[in-house]
């Protein structure tokens, strides 16, 4: 169910729950800004979540909200993630659903990181 982008963030949403702990999931990375771990449903051969770790609902809060040095932080570890994975050279997607006609499920702002295999050209 696609939730709203601009609304109040949620603490109890899956990603701050797997931020703190409380689920489990296959973790990648994780440092001051971000946190990554593989997709329980994975879409490509690799699809990894990068998400930032402070608390926002969608890219549309964390571009508007969060401060420069999260932004820096968050950014860099997306790209360290994609090279860390062996991705840089043959290249990967980037996708952020962002609220309802974005079709966001989870509530706290995340990257989808494709790769794995020739995506083709960008749908929708
Ligand atoms: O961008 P959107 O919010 O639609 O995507 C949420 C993603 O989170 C889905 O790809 C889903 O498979 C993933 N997910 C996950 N682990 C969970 C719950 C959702 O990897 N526990």
């Amino acid at each position: 169910m696609p939730v709203n982008g601009t609304g109040a963030y949620d603490p109890q949403n899956v990603f701050a729950r797997i931020l703190r702990g409380e689920l489990p999931c296959r973790k990648v990375y994780e440092d001051d800004y971000a946190f990554a771990f593989h997709d329980i449903a994975p879409k490509a051969p690799i699809h990894v979540l990068v998400i930032p770790k402070g608390a926002y609902v969608s890219f549309a809060d964390f571009s508007a909200k969060a401060s420069e040095a999260e932004i820096a932080g968050f950014t860099r570890a997306v790209g360290r993630v994609a090279r860390d994975l062996g991705l840089e050279a043959p290249g990967y997607r980037l996708v952020s659903n962002t609220g309802i006609e974005g079709g966001q499920e989870v509530p706290h702002f995340h990257v989808h990181l494709f790769g794995g295999r020739a995506l083709g050209a960008m749908l929708p």
